[in-house]
């Protein structure tokens, strides 16, 4: 993982469509005499305190939308605070309103699938619109980011398929839970494009925070903390055939819970393989007939084309494996060779 910047443009977006609509859909909750929240209950009427800790929420929405992640986790403790004040032993509310009423306010689904929404004053219930100018799509790609931040291992595209509406949906993490968190469902750096893996089957519910974890939208890398070495026991990689206990990990003690919850040592002796090649590359990089055969084909990096992937550490969001490359690469002590 290496330090992604979400672009101005894109916060300027978030801001000026969802951060707008959902202030106004807020506003329109707080004020109706009854608002739909599902068949069961669909002329609801909020309680005063529903409404108090509703208001506090509007208050700092500019903030739970586009604020950076240590904002958003001084906001957690600000709203859990003001959430254990109004709803003291009053459990039903405050179920209510974390499990119904926020989720569909700062609804993830519909900013991923670009759905927003208004609020029907006739009815309470919502209004959709088509939303083609910002979505989890577009986020995405003004991001740049094409593999996952946390593991390395898989692409992140998502795509529409040509004569087809069904696109390929993005997957993105909350970095704070969302069901912990509902408000912080689509505040901007609470997202992060990430592969299913990662997301599901591996953090899933995991309570993440800033002390215990690495964020990839703040100053932090990952990378600087962690390596994938090839062990000091192997003397020459001359025709070596690699073992799985050859693979050594540097582990700072930072990102101990990162590493182990992504499950990054075990997943990344898997690629052995992958590993074997690059180090055959490697030990080839010192043969001069190699290299010019490379460099002939005029490319602007011709040590990534050796090596099939790119292997400063700066590029490693850009192609899976490139942190082990880079790593190995370090390693070794490779770089481009001069004329
Ligand atoms: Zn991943």
């Amino acid at each position: 993982m290496i330090k992604i910047t979400i672009p101005k443009e894109a916060i300027e977006l978030h801001k000026n469509t969802y951060c707008k609509e959902i202030s106004q859909y807020l506003r329109d909750v707080i004020n109706s005499t009854t608002i739909y929240i599902d068949k069961n209950i669909p002329h609801a009427r909020l309680t005063s305190g529903e409404k108090s800790f509703l208001e506090f929420i509007l208050q700092h929405i500019n903030e739970i939308m586009i604020a950076d992640p240590h904002r958003l986790e001084e906001l957690i403790e600000l709203i859990t605070t003001e959430a254990d004040q109004q709803f003291v032993n009053n459990t039903t509310c405050r179920d209510r309103i974390y499990k119904k009423i926020l989720p569909k306010i700062f609804d993830y689904e519909s900013f991923r699938d670009g759905i927003s929404w208004r609020f029907d004053k006739t009815n309470g219930k919502r209004l959709s619109t088509k939303n083609e100018k910002w979505n989890g799509n577009i986020f995405i790609e003004k991001l740049g980011v094409r593999c996952c931040p946390y593991c390395n291992r898989a692409y992140v595209f998502s795509v529409k398929r040509e004569n087809s509406q069904k696109t390929v949906k993005p997957c993105l993490d909350h970095f704070f839970s969302q069901s912990r968190y509902p408000y912080l469902g689509v505040s901007i750096y609470n997202l992060v494009p990430c592969c299913t893996v990662c997301n599901s089957s591996l953090k899933g519910n995991i309570d993440f925070n800033l002390k215990d974890y690495l964020h990839p939208y703040c100053d932090e890398h990952l990378h600087d903390h962690f390596k994938v070495n090839i062990a000091t026991t192997v003397k020459s990689l001359k025709g070596y055939k690699l073992k799985d206990s050859d693979i050594e990990f540097v582990c700072s003690e930072k990102v101990q819970k990162h590493v182990n919850d992504f499950a990054l040592k075990e997943f990344y002796k898997k690629h052995l393989d992958y590993i074997q090649e690059i180090v055959i590359k490697i030990n080839d990089y010192g043969d001069k007939s190699y290299w010019d055969s490379i460099k002939r084909y005029d490319v602007a990096d011709p040590l990534q084309l050796l090596l099939g992937n790119f292997w400063q550490s700066e590029d490693i969001n850009k192609r899976p494996l490139a942190k082990i490359t880079a790593d190995l690469c370090e390693q070794y002590g490779i770089s481009i060779i001069d004329d």
